[in-house]
């Protein structure tokens, strides 16, 4: 592969390993105009190094857009660890890459992502301070979940306002796929807006039990993105939104946690010509990161500090929604345009780029 063509723009990937516990980790920093580069480190057995590389950063830039959109002073960064973690997992392996961290100073800050846990982040804090999502019982945010999904539920209040000229949810209809830890959250805060609920998931006791306790309907989860509702909540895996999904949602607007959302950056063109309002998933989800940044800002963590930050993911996307109607563009373009902006609007400040050791 030609590796400085897949740079595009990254500041610096890293590579560490240490074969005596099998660690094999990249750690990819796109930006840190911003501030240093938050993200979590995905734990996942890839199938070849190259598929690793493309991830990780891929990801990484994500996460620069995400943080820029929602106003943080944080850069974009992603870490993928190669392997099993089932097979893998070990406190040596943990403490070698929390080293592999701290050798770049602050410039890389991590957290959980998908096959890690809090539980292996406070092994990585055994050897560096640039970790977060430790347990509440230690300061940290903890699980990021419940401020995702009310990220998400404030997001679609700015797409019912923007469609129906009111952010009230009572008596809307919403169909959500995926009720594991963001979507489960989610479905409690509709049902207590007087929303009507419709979930699906491949694990049936969960569906069973949210029937049980909140009085939702359920269908099965081949049927849910194709559901008549007036927003669908995708809260499972990504690109559900294809050339071959789009004609058949019977929805007007998609606002989910799901990453990746899009099969291709085309699907937001598609979404908007079958006339179903999109809001980006990076803008949606961002609550988990923007509880994250909370306790990044080296103090001691607020819960309630913190959602009155995600609150506000509310009025980022009515700025996008009406960016993208005067421009004529879709909500995906306006809110990368914001990003983007943001990054070039403080590069271009007279600053060096930041320094290791210069994050608290
Ligand atoms: P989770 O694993 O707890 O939940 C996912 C749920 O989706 C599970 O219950 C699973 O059974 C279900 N599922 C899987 N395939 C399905 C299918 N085909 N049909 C219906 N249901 C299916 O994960 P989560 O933490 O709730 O995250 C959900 C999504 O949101 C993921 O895409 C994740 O990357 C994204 N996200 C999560 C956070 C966070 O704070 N947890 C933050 C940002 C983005």
């Amino acid at each position: 592969m030609d590796i400085f063509e897949t740079f595009d723009g990254h500041e610096e990937v890293l590579f560490g390993s240490d074969p005596a516990s099998g660690l094999r980790a990249i750690i990819a920093i796109h930006s840190t105009t911003l501030g240093p580069a938050l993200g979590g480190t995905r734990f996942f057995a890839y199938p070849n190094e190259t598929e690793a590389i493309v991830d990780v950063m891929r990801l990484s830039e994500g996460m620069s857009y995400k943080a820029a959109v929602s106003g943080l002073d944080l850069g974009g960064g992603k870490a993928v660890i190669i392997g099993d973690p089932r097979q893998l997992k070990s406190e040596r392996l943990f403490r070698a890459y929390g080293r592999l961290i701290d050798s770049l100073g602050g410039r890389y800050v991590t957290a959980e992502d998908v096959g890690t846990t809090t539980g292996d982040m406070e092994l990585i804090a055994k050897e560096t301070r640039h970790v977060t999502g430790l347990p509440q019982a230690r300061g940290g945010s903890g699980d990021p979940s419940p401020a995702t999904a009310l990220g998400v539920f404030h997001a679609m209040r700015a797409a019912a306002a923007s469609l129906w000229n009111d952010p009230n949810l009572h008596g809307k209809r919403v169909a959500v796929q995926g009720v594991g830890k963001v979507g489960g959250a989610l479905v409690e805060l509709l049902t207590d807006a007087g929303a009507h609920v419709i979930i699906a998931d491949i694990n049936a006791a969960e569906v069973a039990r949210l029937v049980e306790v909140h009085g939702v309907t359920s269908v099965a989860p081949d049927e849910i993105l194709f559901t008549e509702c007036d927003i669908l909540a995708p809260c499972a895996m990504g690109a559900v939104l294809t050339e071959s999904t789009i004609p058949l949602l019977m929805c007007e607007a998609v606002v989910g946690s799901a990453n990746n959302q899009l099969g291709e950056d085309k699907d937001a063109e598609r979404l908007e010509d079958h006339e179903i309002v999109y809001v980006p998933d990076f803008v949606a989800n961002a609550g988990g990161i923007i509880n994250i940044a909370d306790e990044a800002a080296g103090r001691t963590y607020s819960w309630d500090r913190a959602i009155e930050v995600v609150k506000r993911i509310e009025t980022t996307v009515d700025s996008i929604l009406d960016r993208a109607s005067d421009q004529a563009t879709t909500p995906h373009a306006a809110a990368m345009a914001i990003a983007t902006e943001r990054i070039a609007s403080v590069a271009s400040l007279p600053m060096p780029p930041l320094q290791k050791g210069s994050h608290r």
